[in-house]
């Protein structure tokens, strides 16, 4: 699916709806009374998809066209594949709903917005158990859009730093490097190339899908600005060992900083296992980013990035920017957005507070748990830990058989039939010969809907094994057309078949998040 859009050639065009009118002439369907949507011309017509159209439409049938195109999309409720918020109650929908039209970044006129950012960056800061002192070191944060502007954001404020330490001893400051897990999330490959890193990556192994310490910090040296770890990686939602990571710094006198990635893990860990120490307790972690739109239980955008103290948040990076009047400091990619998500945020917090998101997180990971059992008990291999020692998923894959002829994509495909969206993978790097599926036990996922996806497993599993050799050849054709649907445009010709990313390379699938 594309998200750069390449624009169409004027010969592949055909527009019956962009009608060309003369500019005096009168507009031709000022006459028309539209009554009913399906019996005005529109319906009858291709919608709009390359030139814009010189007339009008009325707005009932405008609206009901686009909400009738993208009832074709999955179910949000059913997409499982997802860590990314799709519930919140009515009463901060009809807030956030009010508030689309108030530009977060025009602090003079909506001064209330800002402070409630300033509220949500204490709260999660001492969450992350930030030092509050202010004569010593004192936390620092803002809100992003998710956790990909944050971990630009932390990624950049690394590198600064790095590079003005080595400015000031007179060392060379061109070839900065960053150690991180070949499973990381797609946006720290974006990171280090955008912003010119080496990247240096400790991979995985058949059984070991987390960083490992030792080789992390051995892979440092004096050019490494960072190593990242993670909270929850998005293949099995395990917790890298930020700790040990963390010790062998201190105990080895090397001075690099960790950032680490708790983009879904930073709202579930606090609750579920409060005396893992992955966060500010370390003394080495430098800087934290969260989704809010993940286990922050708001919709998306919004994310959050935490600095241990300004002496990590170089000057030259933020910005006082006087808007309408008002100084404010602001470190961001962007510029306007919208204030909501960050209301929305602040409403979760204090209308849960930490025993609301706790009771929801236990109800999650005892789902996650009973999810395993039972695909255990099909005979499936789990490969998520469960027990509240990482994020409350689930990641499975078929058991070994050389005579099956299926996979876990067909099976994935099965699911799909049936409305679920249960995405199969491929592991990162090194790691690439296994494949898995994984299912994201969300907020909305309760044991009833759980139940449901297990009866609909259990059926895939039997039609796939009722179906002989040829017949899952002809599914998985089917199965590879259905992908390629003509009206999902494929990528412009010059960016197929991508070969500079882990998954270019080795055909890592990046997973959803
Ligand atoms: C989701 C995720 C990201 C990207 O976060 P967005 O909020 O989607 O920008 C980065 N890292 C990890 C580990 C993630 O799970």
């Amino acid at each position: 699916m594309v998200h750069l859009a390449s624009v169409k050639n004027d010969d592949e065009v055909f527009d019956p709806a962009s009608r060309k009118i003369d500019s005096l002439s009168p507009i031709p369907d000022e006459s028309e009374i539209y009554t009913n949507v399906y019996g005005s011309r529109f319906a009858a017509e291709h919608l709009p998809d390359h030139v814009m159209p010189e007339g009008e439409m009325p707005r009932q049938v405008a609206a009901r066209m686009i909400r009738d195109e993208l009832s074709l999309d999955g179910n949000p409720k059913l997409n499982l594949a997802s860590f990314v918020t799709t519930y919140m109650e009515d009463e901060i929908e009809e807030i956030m709903t009010d508030s689309f039209s108030k530009n977060f970044i025009d602090y003079e006129e909506y001064p209330h917005s800002a402070e409630i950012q300033n509220r949500c960056v204490n709260m999660i800061a001492r969450l992350f158990n930030c030092p509050t002192d202010p004569n010593g070191e004192n936390a620092m944060g803002t809100s992003t859009i998710g956790s990909s502007e944050a971990i630009m954001l932390g990624t950049l404020a690394m590198k600064k730093r790095w590079q003005n330490k080595r400015k000031a001893e007179g060392k060379d400051w061109t070839r900065p490097n960053i150690v991180m897990n070949s499973a990381v999330q797609v946006c720290w490959e974006k990171a280090a190339r955008y912003f010119d890193i080496e990247e240096k990556y400790v991979y995985c192994t058949e059984s070991r899908f987390v960083i490992d310490p030792q080789q992390a910090v051995d892979l440092v040296d004096e050019n490494t600005i960072g190593i990242c770890a993670i909270l929850g990686t998005t293949y099995t939602g395990e917790y890298e060992d930020v700790k040990a990571i963390n010790d062998l710094l201190v105990e080895r006198g090397i001075d690099c900083p960790i950032h680490v990635d708790a983009a879904s893990g930073g709202f579930v860990a606090p609750f579920i296992q409060p005396d893992l120490a992955w966060d500010f307790r370390l003394e080495k972690v430098v800087s934290i980013n969260v989704s809010g739109h993940k286990y922050g239980l708001v919709y998306p955008g919004v994310g959050w990035a935490l600095w241990r103290s300004p002496e990590y948040l170089p000057k030259e990076l933020v910005f006082n920017i006087n808007y309408l009047g008002a100084d404010q400091a602001s470190f961001t990619l962007n510029f306007s957005k919208g204030a909501s998500q960050v209301i929305g945020q602040y409403y979760q917090m204090i209308r849960l507070g930490k025993h609301g998101y706790r009771s929801i997180m236990v109800n999650l990971t005892r789902i996650a748990d009973y999810m395993s059992d039972q695909l255990k008990q099909m005979g499936m291999i789990i490969m998520s830990q469960g027990k509240g020692k990482g994020l409350p998923l689930v990641a499975f894959r078929l058991p070994p058989n050389p005579d099956r002829v299926y996979d876990e994509f067909t099976v994935a495909h099965q699911l799909r039939e049936r409305g679920w969206v249960v995405p199969a993978y491929t592991m990162a790097p090194h790691s690439e010969k296994l494949q898995m599926m994984r299912v994201v036990v969300r907020e909305d996922f309760s044991m009833n809907r759980c139940d449901s996806l297990l009866i609909d497993v259990k059926l895939a599993l039997q039609n796939l094994e009722s179906m002989d050799e040829a017949m899952i050849t002809k599914y998985q054709a089917h199965m590879r057309n259905h992908r390629a649907h003509p009206r999902h445009k494929q990528t412009h010709a010059q960016y197929q078949g991508e070969k500079h990313s882990l998954q270019g390379q080795h055909g890592k699938t990046h997973g959803v998040c």
